[in-house]
């Protein structure tokens, strides 16, 4: 066992630490206030190569592994948790869709100019009445000669407003249920086919959320992503990768809350010390660190089984829940140690714990991880039903 990584890694790490301290740490106070979402730091980012992190150079890719990926997910989100959401989103749900589940022409047409960020994607599963449970999808796509009709909508989506391509799932048949939904892929512009209500949100601010509607949207049967019926299977998948994402995602905040904080006790004098000095201080110090390396293991360790093609659906929920509760409760631990300035918008632990909260929500919420942990541990031994 290795936990050390590689010089390849830590160059890696160490290129996105000064990218992302450098260009957008400096903003994301700013992005937060105006809920503004930064597209030109996409061009850079695509640029360095992190908008198609993990696909083939063939598709412009960078090749990364999934452990380069959580590397580069956790120094985005340390810089700002929400260009580093908007990133995920673009990568693992909307490209990572396309290429697990597109044929080459589709991978080529669409793929490629992501990877490269020359556009950004969006990925619409989740509606109104259907969150924790996304199977129960309403909107629909019908066949009509050589095109699908869709109708209905997306809420929560991440990159909505700002995307130039939307992976979107309906019900193609509704007979078969979960077996019944379908994706598409769909391009900004295309008639019927809109952004809804962009909203306001607690964190994460930085990242465009906004509704998604189809209205008699029609797009060529070539638009559909993988085989009629197979889109929630395939999403399942994807979200298997994602959810380490996510796992790095927390990470990022965690770590950051742990660093300001240390910093922030040593310059903090009471009672004639410095409150770094103060063993109640130092203790939430240490439990912090506990907390950000156990996460780290985890979403390291559920990387690295998929990096070498093994079963990690439970290990990637289990790195998902911890990272993304712990996240909350380290957040929480750096407004503490700042006192009263850690209410204030001067310091970046309230916008940390603002943003840790998505974590807990998005990809599945931590009651759904526990149900996916408990199903692969228990019910696929047969051992409840
Ligand atoms: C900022 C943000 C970005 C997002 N981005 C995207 C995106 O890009 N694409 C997309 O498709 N979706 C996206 N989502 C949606 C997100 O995945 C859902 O919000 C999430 O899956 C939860 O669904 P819900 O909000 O409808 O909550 P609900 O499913 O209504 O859940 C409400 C509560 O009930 C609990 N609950 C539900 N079912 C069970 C159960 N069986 N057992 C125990 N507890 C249960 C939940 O855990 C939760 O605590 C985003 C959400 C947010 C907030």
């Amino acid at each position: 066992m290795d936990f050390s990584l590689s010089e390849e890694q830590q160059l890696l790490q160490q290129t996105v630490r000064d990218f992302a301290q450098a260009e957008i740490a400096p903003h994301a106070r700013e992005w937060d206030e105006k809920q503004a979402f930064p597209r030109e730091i996409f061009t850079k980012l695509g640029a360095l190569g992190l908008m198609g992190a993990v696909w083939p150079t063939e598709y412009g890719g960078a090749g990364l592994s999934t452990l380069d990926y959580a590397i580069v997910m956790e120094e985005v989100s340390r810089a700002d948790a929400g260009v580093a959401l908007s990133l995920a989103a673009h990568n693992s749900l909307c490209s990572g869709h396309i290429f697990l589940a597109g044929n080459e022409e589709q991978k080529k047409k669409y793929l490629t100019p992501l990877a490269k960020g020359e556009k950004v994607g969006c990925w619409g599963l989740t509606e109104n009445s259907a969150g924790s449970d996304a199977g129960g999808t309403k909107t629909v796509a019908v066949k009509d000669g050589d095109h699908w009709v869709l109708n209905g909508s997306k809420t929560f989506i991440t990159n909505a407003s700002v995307a130039d391509t939307a992976v979107v799932m309906a019900v193609t048949d509704k007979s078969k249920g979960k077996k019944g939904i379908s994706a598409f892929v769909i391009e900004r512009g295309t008639p019927g086919f809109r952004p809804g209500k962009k909203e306001d949100k607690l964190g994460v601010r930085s990242s465009d959320t906004s509704e998604l509607v189809l209205e008699d949207c029609r797009v060529p049967a070539a638009n559909l992503l993988g085989q009629e019926g197979n889109g929630f299977i395939d999403t399942l998948r994807i979200l298997d990768r994602g959810r380490i994402g996510i796992a790095a995602w927390s990470l990022g905040i965690a770590q950051a809350s742990l660093e300001t904080s240390m910093a922030y006790a040593q310059g903090r004098r009471q009672f004639g010390h410095a409150i770094a000095e103060f063993q109640a201080i130092q203790f939430k110090i240490a439990d912090m660190a506990v907390k950000v390396d156990a996460a780290r293991l985890l979403t390291w360790r559920a990387a690295h089984l998929r990096d070498s093609g093994q079963e990690h659906t439970a290990q990637s929920s289990m790195a998902k829940l911890y990272a993304s509760e712990i996240a909350v409760e380290v957040a929480l631990d750096a407004v503490q140690i700042h006192g009263g300035y850690g209410f204030l918008k001067d310091y970046p632990v309230e916008r940390y714990l603002r943003d840790s909260k998505l974590g807990t929500i998005g990809e599945g919420t931590s009651e759904v991880q526990r149900l996916v942990i408990a199903r692969e541990l228990m019910q696929l031994r047969g051992m409840v039903r």
